[in-house]
């Protein structure tokens, strides 16, 4: 059945049709309307998935996407044009452009934890760049699977879009097909397994990956207002997202004043009672939430620390200076627990931050410009904010992705089309008259080669 499906993607790709930039747009828009209409379904499904919050389904999943939409809508015919170059005086007289072209069928494998938008954000691109799509949604994800399979086969001919469900075995199948692209969302480890089937088909990757995110707090940042922001970038998504700080590293003086109003803005988020807030989503799988309760064992609980078997309940947790060689640092937390851990002197921040692999974000509070920018310099990672965090996802003019073992590529608005199309060079060479110089023999005294080497 993969097999047929790609062939028939292949013959449809072929036919030209998704060259056609008014094909794309009538395809694009249809995908709105059909987002737009299904809203309710889509964030029912993504509370039947993990009791994701209505207002964060739709802030960060479907609104997300529709804005994507939108500005693709608006923009493709700009984003489509060649782009004109200047000639080299050697060609004279040519015209040189740029010609985005599309690379043909992508495969886009997704995760569980954004389920909709990791899904959706990367066709958009794929499909705004003129390719035909296989998407590969998580089965960690069913309801939210189960409702993209509805949207695409409503909006698309399976030739252009389709949808296959399934697990390890389904995505290892796919893979085994030659793709002209793959876009692959999910944890570095499998990140690697991607790479090396691409290999195989020499295929261009994108790979969107993970990494132990630190946000640095130092003696002169306004603590109330980091601990707001950390706060939020957190446990949205019950802590659930690639780009949420992993641990914190807060300047010794600062330490007492960030975990107080820590856990005020805790507090006033979710309420005393954690378990009861609605604003709070659910730990995904049943493997993730036997992880977290693992890392936390043994940990110094300064606030939550809850837990409950019945729905995969985690409290938003704080935990006090973990060791370094701890479950709980050493890799990616991804979930509501926020380690602290305090600093005196700069090169305490290098010796924790160097101890882990190139991580996807980076996040600074601090007054003092000087060392926001040092921070910004001197580590590698793949975007990040100076006093806020998670942010610099919402900015379409912001390329979105990792660098090292946190990813390679970035997305989002214009980088998604320009990450989807390969930037075909093109020269127009005028027949009129034709420059002697090249061809044999060359019979050129070292005088005229002195004089025509600028030419080259
Ligand atoms: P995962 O790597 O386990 O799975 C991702 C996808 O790959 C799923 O569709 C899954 O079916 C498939 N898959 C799993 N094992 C496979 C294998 N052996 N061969 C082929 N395919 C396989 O990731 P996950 O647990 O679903 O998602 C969480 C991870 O994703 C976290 O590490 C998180 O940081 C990362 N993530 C990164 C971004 C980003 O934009 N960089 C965004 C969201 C999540």
């Amino acid at each position: 059945m993969i097999k047929e499906l790609v062939q028939a993607q292949q013959m449809f790709f072929a036919s030209q049709q998704t060259k056609d930039v008014a094909f794309r747009k009538k395809y694009l828009k249809k995908l709105s309307e059909e987002i737009t209409e299904q809203e309710d379904a889509i964030c029912d499904a993504l509370y039947a998935d993990f009791k994701k919050p209505k207002f964060e389904s739709m802030a960060t999943e479907t609104q997300f996407v529709l804005a994507e939409l939108n500005h693709a809508i608006k923009k493709i015919g700009e984003w489509s044009e060649p782009i004109r170059v200047s000639s080299s005086l050697s060609n004279f007289p040519s015209q040189d452009w740029i010609q985005p072209e599309p690379y043909g069928k992508i495969l886009i494998i997704a995760p569980w934890n954004y389920p909709f938008q990791l899904v959706i954000a990367p066709l958009i691109g794929a499909l705004a760049a003129g390719n035909t799509a296989v998407l590969k949604p998580s089965e960690l994800s069913p309801n939210t699977s189960k409702i993209i399979v509805e949207i695409i086969q409503k909006v698309f001919p399976q030739e252009y879009v389709a949808v296959v469900e399934g697990g390890v075995e389904v995505s290892t199948s796919l893979l085994a097909e030659k793709w002209d692209y793959i876009f692959f969302t999910g944890s570095t480890q499998v990140g690697k397994i991607v790479y090396k089937s691409a290999a195989e088909h020499l295929t261009p990757v994108t790979l969107e990956l993970s990494g132990k995110n630190p946000c640095v707090v130092d003696e002169t940042a306004k603590a109330p207002l980091a601990a707001k922001r950390i706060a939020w970038g957190k446990f949205i998504n019950a802590g659930q997202t690639c780009i949420a700080p992993d641990y914190i590293l807060v300047h010794a003086s600062k330490k007492e004043a960030l975990i107080n109003e820590l856990k005020k803005y805790i507090t006033a988020f979710y309420g005393e009672n954690l378990e009861l807030s609605k604003d709070l989503a659910r730990i995904a799988t049943p493997k993730h939430y036997e992880g977290l309760k693992q890392k936390l064992e043994g940990e110094s609980v300064l606030l939550g620390g809850s837990y409950n078997d019945k729905d995969q309940f985690f409290a938003p947790t704080l935990v006090d200076e973990p060791t370094l060689d701890s479950k709980l640092m050493e890799d990616e937390i991804f979930g509501p627990i926020l380690p602290i851990i305090s600093y005196e002197n700069v090169s305490e921040i290098h010796d924790v931050v160097s101890r882990y692999e190139k991580p996807l974000a980076f996040y600074v509070f601090s007054q003092d410009k000087a060392f926001q920018q040092k921070l910004m310099n001197d580590y590698s990672f793949g975007g990040g904010t100076i006093n806020d965090t998670v942010v610099h996802i919402s900015n379409k003019q912001l390329p979105f992705g990792g660098v090292g073992a946190s990813g390679i590529g970035g997305y989002h608005g214009k980088h998604s089309f320009d990450l989807f199309s390969h930037h075909k060079s093109i020269i127009k060479h005028a027949t009129w008259f034709d420059v002697p110089l090249r061809y044999a023999p060359y019979g050129i005294s070292d005088y005229i080669m002195r004089k025509i080497k600028y030419l080259f």
